[in-house]
């Protein structure tokens, strides 16, 4: 077996590589952004600052080929794509909406406002205190993906955001303006691409300046959400949808491979990934993918996926298992192990974790409740997915009673004057002695 390690940034997460052996191999490297696009978005963003919705008419009809210069959905349009959505269809939004709901509300009571004495007169506290306004992208896509405006719209709904906007390709499918709009979006725009994220930072005549930027797109998108951090808030950076298996010889190599295929059909650029401690596990699932790929109608795309992006990895043993999942840090983690639940208590780097054979990502996907929205390209070593706390900011405040500043204003007056820092101490001082405050202040 080949071990050919690729060229990542090893010095995070160490582990023998004589232990990992590679039976199937991606072709293809993550993409970096390069400096044409990164060019293209500067000039989009600078343009929307400058010149407002005359630069959004005039990239929807470059981009979009549409010829548009109101860009509000009516309330009369919203009422008309949602009475046109078919009942059965409207049934699951409202299935999903809910679901969405009732985790991120769970997750939201676990955010308690903090009050704490921690010396005597010294009061710290903190409050999770809703974003004001808030911008969901909400993408087009080669399929209209109905669960991506319910999983950037319901978090912010829950969270208490006062204006929540959505912005869609003006090409997207009509249901997408439902679903939005039954998400719980205040106002939509039909606006895609790096503009929709230029004017959502900078505001144009037309459309409202957001505080946080939240919602996965094309690569467009993802550029202009990387430009305008700083001026806005932003959720992460979305990439191509990865998943990564992790199984034992008691996993059944049909389901690997039917949950790997299901999320390289979104996009050839979807990265699927299995690492196995049986060599067994690892040459069946290979037969199984290309078996049920003749079936599969969405073949070309997933076929694609699998063939350029698809890694199938041997691991000696199951610390070797662990320590490979973790270096990968995938947005999906997948564990079909026997002691499922114990390996993930192990583990450290996912977006969101699927614990045994049943816990599919498309329940994830679509309506089982968690956000579907997670960090990719292993920015899972540094954050998990979107999620109620991404709409909230977390701010702390203090106050102070008498006997609480002599515990602490004689170490700030000497920590001032050691800096040379005279103002400091006086401000500290002032509370320390307040009937010689002329003194201080003179
Ligand atoms: P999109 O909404 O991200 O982008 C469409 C916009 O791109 C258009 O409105 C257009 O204005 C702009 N555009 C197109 N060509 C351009 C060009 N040459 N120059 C500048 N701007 C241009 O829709 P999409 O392109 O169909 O891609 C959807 C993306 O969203 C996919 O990458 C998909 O993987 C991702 N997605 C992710 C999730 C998730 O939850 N992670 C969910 C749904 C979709």
């Amino acid at each position: 077996m080949a071990n050919n390690m690729r060229e990542y940034d090893m010095a995070r997460i160490t582990f023998d590589d004589t232990k990992v052996h590679y039976l199937k191999q991606a072709e293809t490297e993550p993409e970096d952004a390069g400096h044409e696009l990164a060019n293209t978005v500067a000039g989009i963003i600078a343009d929307v600052r400058q010149r407002g919705d005359e630069a959004l008419t005039n990239y929807a009809a470059r981009f979009d080929h549409v010829e548009i210069t109101h860009f509000e959905v009516s309330d009369e349009e919203k009422c008309a794509a949602v009475e046109a959505l078919d009942d059965q269809t409207r049934r699951d939004t409202e299935f999903a909406i809910e679901q969405v709901r009732r985790f991120a509300s769970a997750q939201l009571e676990t955010l308690k406002p903090l009050e704490i004495e921690t010396l005597p007169g010294v009061h710290l506290g903190h409050r999770h205190i809703p974003l004001t306004t808030v911008g969901c992208y909400v993408p087009g896509g080669r399929y209209p993906l109905l669960s991506a405006p319910i999983m950037s719209l319901v978090p912010a709904t829950v969270a208490g955001c006062k204006t929540i906007v959505a912005c869609l390709p003006p090409g997207a499918h009509e249901s997408m303006v439902a679903i939005s709009h039954l998400a719980g979006a205040h106002r939509i725009f039909r606006i895609g691409g790096a503009q929709a994220i230029a004017a959502m930072a900078h505001g144009t005549q037309s459309v409202p300046a957001v505080d946080k930027i939240m919602g996965p797109g094309n690569a467009f998108v993802n550029e202009a959400k990387r430009q305008v951090f700083g001026t806005v808030g932003i959720d992460a950076l979305a990439g191509p949808s990865e998943i990564f298996i992790i199984a034992d010889d008691s996993a059944d190599p049909r389901v690997l491979a039917a949950d790997m295929l299901a999320q390289a059909e979104h996009d050839p650029r979807t990265r699927p990934g299995l690492a196995t401690t049986s060599e067994r596990i690892a040459r069946e699932t290979i037969d199984e993918v290309e078996r049920q790929l003749e079936s599969l109608s969405t073949r070309e795309t997933a076929g694609e996926a699998w063939r350029q992006r698809g890694d199938v990895v041997v691991c000696d043993d199951e610390a070797t298992l662990i320590a490979f999942a973790d270096f990968m840090a995938t947005e999906h983690l997948q564990v079909h192990t026997r002691n499922a639940h114990e390996l993930l208590s192990r583990l450290t780097n996912y977006g969101s974790a699927f614990i045994g054979e049943n816990a599919s990502v498309v329940f994830s996907d679509k309506c089982c409740g968690t956000n579907h929205t997670l960090p990719t390209m292993t920015a899972a070593r540094y954050t998990g997915g979107l999620w109620v706390g991404t709409y909230l900011k977390t701010c702390t405040h203090q106050w102070i009673e008498p006997d609480g500043i002599g515990a602490i204003a004689p170490s700030a007056i000497r920590q001032s004057l050691t800096e040379r820092m005279e103002g400091h101490a006086r401000a500290a001082a002032l509370r320390l002695y307040p009937d010689r405050i002329d003194d201080i202040l003179s």
